[in-house]
């Protein structure tokens, strides 16, 4: 299987989740391999990360989308977690409040979006808004269906202006979240993370799916492509995230900068030091 493409949304083509299967291990069998992989992985997008950080040219963003248990804090806490938290910010995108309300939908994203050399990961995102905001009919259809060209002109200045941006959505089944909804049930550390309206949604499944393939079908470009991950086995998802992670930060061909110090000077003075300290 060939990374990253496998999982890519070609842009122009229609997607059809109910084709993908959620369950899908691609090439890969062995979830002991996987968390060898995993952990090399991790280190390898730690570095790219500092690289990121050191050339201060560039940034990223990961955008994160789910149905309800679909596995986007899980990916945090087992992908975005091996990067150093000085250069990565996490936004979680909830019910807009009254103030972001009062402005166009973008504003709060473009609000937080990652200075030169560093990460944002948005766990939810602009994408709400044409998805729950479709589903629940908050704005008319009229507005809700402009917003797709407003995404990709979005995302294009930012990609212009040196955002790196990869979104994810994690593919599970309606059957998996129901079994993940009754995990939740049974751990009663868990229970702080159910909500009445899981159940409310899970109702508008089709509606959902349907607004799903809807802006990954229009809304995966080059410059800012949709990939869909099946992500019934967590141990997969964050593989598969792992590599395409990697796939992209090495694709940005970053470089660290050259030193501002003169380094054969600064060698000079540290043997110096060595000498005087004895
Ligand atoms: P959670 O991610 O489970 O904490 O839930 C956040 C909730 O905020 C979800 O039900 C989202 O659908 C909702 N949400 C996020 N963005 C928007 C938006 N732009 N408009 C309405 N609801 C939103
Ligand atoms: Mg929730």
């Amino acid at each position: 299987m060939k990374y990253p493409d496998t999982f890519q949304v070609k842009p122009g083509t229609t997607v059809k989740l109910s084709r993908i299967d959620a369950d899908s291990t691609g090439d890969d069998k062995d979830k002991t391999a996987a968390r060898d992989e995993l952990v090399t992985l991790g280190e390898r997008l730690a570095e790219l990360q500092e690289l990121m950080y050191a050339e201060s040219k560039r940034s990223l963003v990961i955008v994160l989308q789910a149905m309800d248990a679909g596995g986007k804090d899980g990916t945090v806490n087992h992908v975005i977690s091996s990067m150093n938290p000085q250069g990565v910010t996490v936004h979680p995108f909830k019910v807009p409040s009254t103030e972001e309300l009062a402005h166009d939908y973008l504003w709060r994203i473009h609000k937080v979006t990652p200075r030169k050399g560093h990460v944002a990961v948005f766990n939810r995102s602009h994408y709400e808004d044409v998805l729950v905001v479709r589903v629940h009919g908050l704005v008319p259809k009229k507005v809700w269906s402009g917003r797709y060209d407003e995404i990709n002109a979005f995302e294009k200045h930012l990609s212009d202006n040196g955002t790196h941006i990869v979104k994810f959505f994690l593919h599970i089944d309606k059957k998996e979240q129901l079994e993940r909804f009754k995990d939740r049930l049974e751990d009663p550390t868990k229970h702080w993370k159910i909500a009445e309206s899981d159940y409310s949604e899970r109702e508008r499944w089709d509606e959902y799916q349907k607004a799903y393939e809807d802006a990954l079908s229009k809304c995966s470009t080059e410059y800012a492509p949709w990939y869909v991950i099946p992500a019934n086995r967590k141990w997969f998802r964050n593989l598969a995230i792992s590599r395409i992670l990697v796939k992209a930060l090495e694709s940005m061909d970053m470089q660290f900068p050259a030193p501002s110090a003169d380094i054969q000077e600064i060698k000079r003075l540290y043997e110096a030091a060595v000498a005087e300290t004895g």
